[in-house]
């Protein structure tokens, strides 16, 4: 991180980040007390003897400062960036607790990966790899990260894998405790 330019780009997206995120909690702040004035003001022009008139033009217009609070509450947690990540992976909304979940990417020659096959030990200049999370959710949306994981595999073993996957589809219970293996050991 401290060679040059790439550190300079790394720590101006942190700070961008975290502008973001104290811009959307800001929102949801400010969100959060229109909301709190609707309710006050609603609550006031109903136990109140204003004419009748007035009271239907001030309960709209509480409806309408309400709106207005939750709109701004619902921008500022999709303006926060963590939130949003945590948005795009989250489960199905059944999901309460903890849940472990397994993705996949390519890695391209490009990238100079340097990490070794988890299979074979080969270096792994193109091939796949997984990540592994544990985390927990509440209604499918992830709160806490307990432990993340990758395994990196060369290009011969995830093709002979993946194809593995195809044919074997029914065993699935076995490629799952391979799974946990393989988390074991990335954990380690
Ligand atoms: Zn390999």
């Amino acid at each position: 991180m401290s060679d040059g330019p790439v550190g300079v780009v790394e720590l101006a997206d942190r700070i961008s980040e975290l502008l973001y995120g104290i811009a959307g909690w800001l929102t949801v702040g400010v969100g959060l007390l229109l909301t709190g004035a609707a309710f006050a003001f609603g609550y006031s022009v109903a136990a109140g003897a204003a004419r009748v008139d007035a009271a239907v033009g001030a309960g709209l217009l509480a409806l309408f400062v309400l709106l207005a609070g939750l709109v701004t509450v619902a921008l500022g947690l999709f303006l926060n960036p963590r939130f949003r990540r945590r948005l795009d992976r989250r489960h199905e909304l059944t999901q309460f607790g903890r849940v472990r979940s397994v993705d996949r990417r390519v890695v391209r020659p490009e990238e100079d990966c340097l990490e070794r096959c988890v299979d074979c030990g080969d270096r792994v200049e193109k091939g796949l790899v997984r990540r592994y999370r544990e985390e927990y959710a509440l209604a499918g949306l992830p709160v806490y990260t307990r432990s993340e994981g990758y395994n990196h595999y060369c290009l011969e073993c995830a093709t002979a894998e993946l194809r593995g996957e195809d044919v074997a589809d029914s065993v699935s219970d076995a490629v799952t405790d391979r799974s946990d293996r393989s988390l074991e050991r990335a954990e380690r």
